[in-house]
């Protein structure tokens, strides 16, 4: 079967090719791909950033948001032939840690987890693959291709509900949410936060274009330069850029008793503000930094039901281009115009 496949930590190495069928041993649920979608972990490890095969490979299936129709659901699952499927893709560590242990792998003490498509374990950009049921989500059937939205979206939900778990430490009653960046993360968390009544803001730099429009289109404003700038203080700010500066400026906006959640993974960049500085603010108004990474079962259930509740065309208006899988090379290269790239598989 075909496979987009790369060899970790390797810059240039990603190729589709044959290989053999999922082994049995990956799950008992066969699943054909209908589709995966692109994200920067996969651009990243593409460029060979980081990235690690399952041991004893030297290749790795890459992929971790998914979408497919179950083949053959085996002998342990509810689901039947013919559902729409998405994979959970973190796997608890072997040890296991405290957290891993009561199915929170997504707050893994350990490091020690494994990730399909990223640590260890094959990700799902390949013709079939193979999933156990526990980890299988199945799908709205009225999600269409949308469904591989589902996994982004998980992200989201976990973050909004760290926000909230954080928020609950005292009185409060958040009324503005400000979202930095308006990439696929910060445009499904908009949306979210949307269906839970708060008023909604998005600061991005692209002051026109699709990304402004869409963010009107939630009834939300779109701010773009800088996040001192946008006029008042938000009680939430969820950070989609992982930018310094806009993560300075966010500790240094929110409201006080006001939560930042940090989404986005960035890396280097220039000091523009002393570190003492940025946290006086944080001590002054009783502020919290939260980061928050991957998502657990529960998240996926949630999330599986906010999506569902989302408009569907404006849904369909993230997906920005699908390419086949024969077209891995531009499928991976970020393009201007870009808000979620989508490798096809099958017609759904
Ligand atoms: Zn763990």
């Amino acid at each position: 079967m075909k496979a987009i496949t790369v060899e970790p930590k390797k810059p240039g190495t990603v190729r589709c090719e044959d290989i053999p069928e999922p082994d049995v041993r990956e799950g008992s649920i066969l699943v054909e791909a209908i589709a995966a979608a692109v994200c920067g972990t996969d651009i990243e490890i593409a460029e060979g950033k980081y990235g690690w095969a399952p041991p004893g490979k030297t290749r790795l299936v890459l992929g971790h948001e998914s979408l497919g129709r179950v083949i053959d659901p085996g002998p342990a699952s509810s689901l039947k032939k013919g559902d729409l499927v998405s994979g959970l893709v973190r796997r608890p560590d072997p040890v296991p840690c405290p957290n891993c242990a009561v199915g929170e792998a997504d707050m893994c003490r350990n490091g020690l987890y494994t990730e399909r498509g990223i640590k260890e374990i094959h990700g799902f950009m390949s013709e079939r693959w193979r999933i156990e049921p526990e980890y299988a989500i199945k799908v709205d059937p009225s999600m269409g291709i949308l469904g591989v939205l589902l996994e982004p979206t998980t992200v989201i939900i976990k973050a909004l509900e760290q926000v909230m778990a954080v928020g609950q430490r005292s009185f409060w009653e958040p009324k503005t949410l400000l979202v930095t960046g308006a990439g696929p993360i910060g445009l499904l968390a908009a949306a979210v936060a949307s269906l839970a009544g708060i008023e909604v803001h998005v600061l991005d730099r692209n002051k026109t274009g699709p990304k402004p429009e869409l963010v009107r289109a939630l009834g939300a404003t779109h701010h773009s330069g800088s996040v001192l700038d946008i006029g008042f203080e938000p009680d939430v700010i969820v950070e989609c850029t992982g930018v310094g500066s806009v993560i300075a400026e966010s500790i240094q906006k929110v409201g006080a008793g006001g939560v930042v959640c940090l989404t986005g993974v960035g890396a280097g960049g220039i000091a523009t503000r002393a570190v003492a500085d940025v946290a006086a603010a944080a001590v002054l108004k009783n502020n919290v930094v939260v980061g928050s990474v991957n998502a657990n079962k529960r998240h996926w259930y949630k999330a599986n039901d906010r999506l569902a509740r989302l408009d569907r065309k404006w849904l369909s208006r993230l997906i920005t281009r699908y390419e086949k899988p024969e077209n891995f090379k531009q499928a991976l290269e970020r393009q201007p115009d870009d808000i979620k790239v989508v490798i096809q598989f099958s017609e759904i």
